[in-house]
């Protein structure tokens, strides 16, 4: 088996997203793509679970106040801040209301190139401006500017680890390594075995 298969990502539906009953949906969406479900859970999330998990990365709060500085500029409008580190730190306390207002499903998803697939899978982090086709995009229409207005995180139904690190630092933060079922899916000798040789009789 390719050692392309092994790459796993961490995915949560957040609480909006369960409430929306798209449950299904997101699992459909990344099983039908060829990846595997390697573990999941359902619970409410503690805020300090929640804030550990977005600043397990120390520029996360850099890189996340760039974004909405760089989203509303684009759009020609003045962003809340121009202070990058000042937004994050908002931005995570926003986080903790947000991630802990109900219960979450946290899954680990396994194949090859399983980060970037769910990334793009998901969508961009502003539902208004993700792209058609898109978890985010398809189901949600949430902005920057609206989650500014009322002072909250912004709606988008679902995390995905944003790199290969990420990943890492994330599936460890939700699950011990027993928690991560090693199995072999049917499907797998299709989209990983270098010969197709086991269909005809
Ligand atoms: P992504 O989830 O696409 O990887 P980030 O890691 O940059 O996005 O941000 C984490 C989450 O924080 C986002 O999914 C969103 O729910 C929320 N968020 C990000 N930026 C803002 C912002 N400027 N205002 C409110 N919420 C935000
Ligand atoms: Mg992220």
């Amino acid at each position: 088996m390719s050692e392309h298969s092994k790459e796993r990502t961490l995915v949560i539906i957040k609480p909006d997203g369960v409430q929306r009953s798209l449950i299904g949906e997101v699992i459909r969406r990344f099983e039908r793509v060829g990846l595997k479900l390697v573990g999941m859970k359902f619970s409410v999330p503690e805020p300090n679970q929640v804030e550990e998990h977005y600043t397990l990365d120390p520029e996360w709060k850099r890189k996340v106040g760039e974004k909405a500085i760089e989203s509303y500029e684009k759009k020609g409008l003045t962003p809340p801040s121009t202070d990058p580190v000042n937004i994050g730190d908002t931005v995570v306390e926003r986080l903790k209301g947000y991630m802990t207002s109900g219960p979450v499903v946290v899954m680990a998803w396994q194949g090859a190139h399983a980060v970037e697939l769910v990334r793009k899978l998901v969508g961009g982090t502003e539902p208004r401006s993700s792209d058609v086709g898109t978890i985010r995009g398809d189901y949600v229409l949430d902005s920057y500017s609206m989650a500014d207005t009322n002072d909250r995180a912004i709606r988008n139904l679902i995390h995905a680890s944003g790199n290969v690190d990420e990943a890492k630092q994330e599936l460890a933060h939700w699950f011990a390594d027993a928690e991560l079922v090693e199995y072999r899916l049917v499907q797998e000798g299709i989209l990983y075995d270098v010969n197709l040789d086991g269909i005809l009789e």
